[in-house]
């Protein structure tokens, strides 16, 4: 006899193209909204007074900093990998531009067409939605254009993220965006080639956040952990957009259960290193979610590949969300909840943590420079101010020759 009760079952296509579909069911205690919930009024009012903004302009201080704590083999890594997805940045900056080169077929099923491309390429999630600019970074709100949205992610390498934190997960997911550049631009051409124009959001430079876009096309919901969790990879899912005028029709959001069943599981938060997930949700600019806190993230993410912990240990990243959610009506248990299978980890020269153990880390850790490269270089000089010590000559020159070469540098939108 099952546990709990069904209220209703998601069917969705296969994990890859040759895949059969699969059908999740959702009890009825873990049954809320599809998608998320959400306060429009709220969003609205946010997005118009605090818009958002990117990280590559708004936390400079910090996205310099952790170059500067990546260990050798890591940061050579990354620095190639600036280099192979620098052209892929490039050519879709002026993507929108470029002309259809057919005459569009009206009598065709356009949106089907996109789909089956989409999948045969290899992501693994596609879905199709309006551009929602409540959700535009304000440095790419005027670049955006067109009305519909297509959201793609591909999966990210399974055995490759279960050795997190580590080289090989950075490897799984940074190349993963690398392969993901590359496929986006093929299937804009395949867009111009069906007679419409299409404009390509690279994960490499993002124009907006993507995750309220892909609940708002049923391909997840968030998780505690600030991931989509989709159906088939959980969190191992590397997102993207493609902005297009093809006369899209749209998804509709989906609920697979997941906002209460992150209320019921909570392995993301109590495994945590950082200490930087919460037990309960918030209402924030107008959405009702778990919400992670960076500045206890950042700084362990940074000192330690990735972390990337809270992606590893969530069972619908390991396991998938039909079985978890198949045990959870038959048994009313999150599957793996407790296990050293899943729940324990190698945390970096700080040995094994097994369930209910969690590395410890000193104050210094957590301090790490905050905001934008100017207010950095303030906050230090303030500090120094207060703190009675004496401003020679050669300290005020350069303080100021720093804070002149940051503000001519100006704002960059992508690393
Ligand atoms: S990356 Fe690590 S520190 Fe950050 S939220 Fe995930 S588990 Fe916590
Ligand atoms: S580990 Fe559990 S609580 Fe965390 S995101 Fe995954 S399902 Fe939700």
């Amino acid at each position: 006899m099952l546990k709990k009760a069904i209220d209703h079952v998601v069917v969705r296509h296969g994990r890859t193209v040759n895949d059969e579909e699969v059908a999740i069911p959702v009890a009825t205690d873990l049954t809320t909204v599809p998608g998320i919930p959400t306060r429009e009024s709220d969003v609205s009012f946010y997005s118009t007074n605090y818009p958002l903004e990117t990280h590559n302009i708004e936390k400079t201080a910090d996205r310099d900093w952790i170059w500067t704590v990546y260990d050798e083999e890591l940061y050579k890594y990354l620095k190639r990998h600036d280099e192979l997805v620098g052209p892929l940045i490039e050519a879709s900056e002026g993507s929108a531009e470029l002309e259809p080169i057919s005459i569009p077929d009206k009598s065709v099923d356009v949106t089907s067409q996109i789909r089956e491309k989409a999948r045969n390429l290899g992501f693994g999630e596609v879905g199709f939605t309006r551009f929602d600019y409540h959700y535009a970074l304000l440095a790419k709100k005027s670049w955006v254009q067109y009305e519909h949205v297509i959201c793609l992610a591909i999966e990210q390498d399974y055995v490759m993220t279960q050795s997190a934190p580590s080289l090989m997960a950075e490897q799984a997911h940074y190349g993963a965006y690398e392969l993901e550049g590359a496929l986006l631009l093929d299937l804009a051409e395949y867009i111009r080639g069906l007679g419409y124009h299409a404009q390509v959001h690279s994960p490499n430079d993002n124009s907006s956040v993507f995750i309220p876009m892909f609940v708002a096309a049923g391909l997840g919901q968030l998780g505690a952990n600030g991931q989509l969790l989709s159906p088939h990879f959980g969190s191992r899912s590397r997102l993207a957009l493609l902005t297009t005028d093809a006369p899209l029709a749209h998804d509709a959001p989906v609920d697979y259960g997941i906002n209460n069943f992150c209320k019921e599981c909570q392995i993301c938060v109590n495994r945590c290193p950082g200490r930087a997930l919460v037990r309960e949700k918030v209402w924030w600019r107008g959405v009702e979610k778990f919400k992670v806190i960076y500045d206890r993230c950042r700084p362990i993410m940074g000192r330690y590949s990735g972390c990337a912990i809270c992606i590893k240990t969530c069972p619908i990243q390991r396991y998938g969300m039909k079985p978890v959610m198949e045990y959870y009506v038959e048994t009313g248990e999150v599957l793996g909840k407790g296990t050293e299978n899943l729940e324990g980890y190698d945390f970096m020269g700080k040995g094994h943590f097994s369930p209910g153990e969690l590395p410890a880390f000193d104050r210094d850790t957590f301090q790490i420079p905050q905001g934008t490269n100017e207010d950095w270089l303030f906050e230090e000089f303030k500090t120094k101010l207060k703190s009675g010590q004496k401003i020679s000559e050669q300290y005020a020159t350069k303080f100021v020759s720093s804070v002149k070469e940051v503000l001519e540098k100006g704002k960059i939108t992508r690393d």
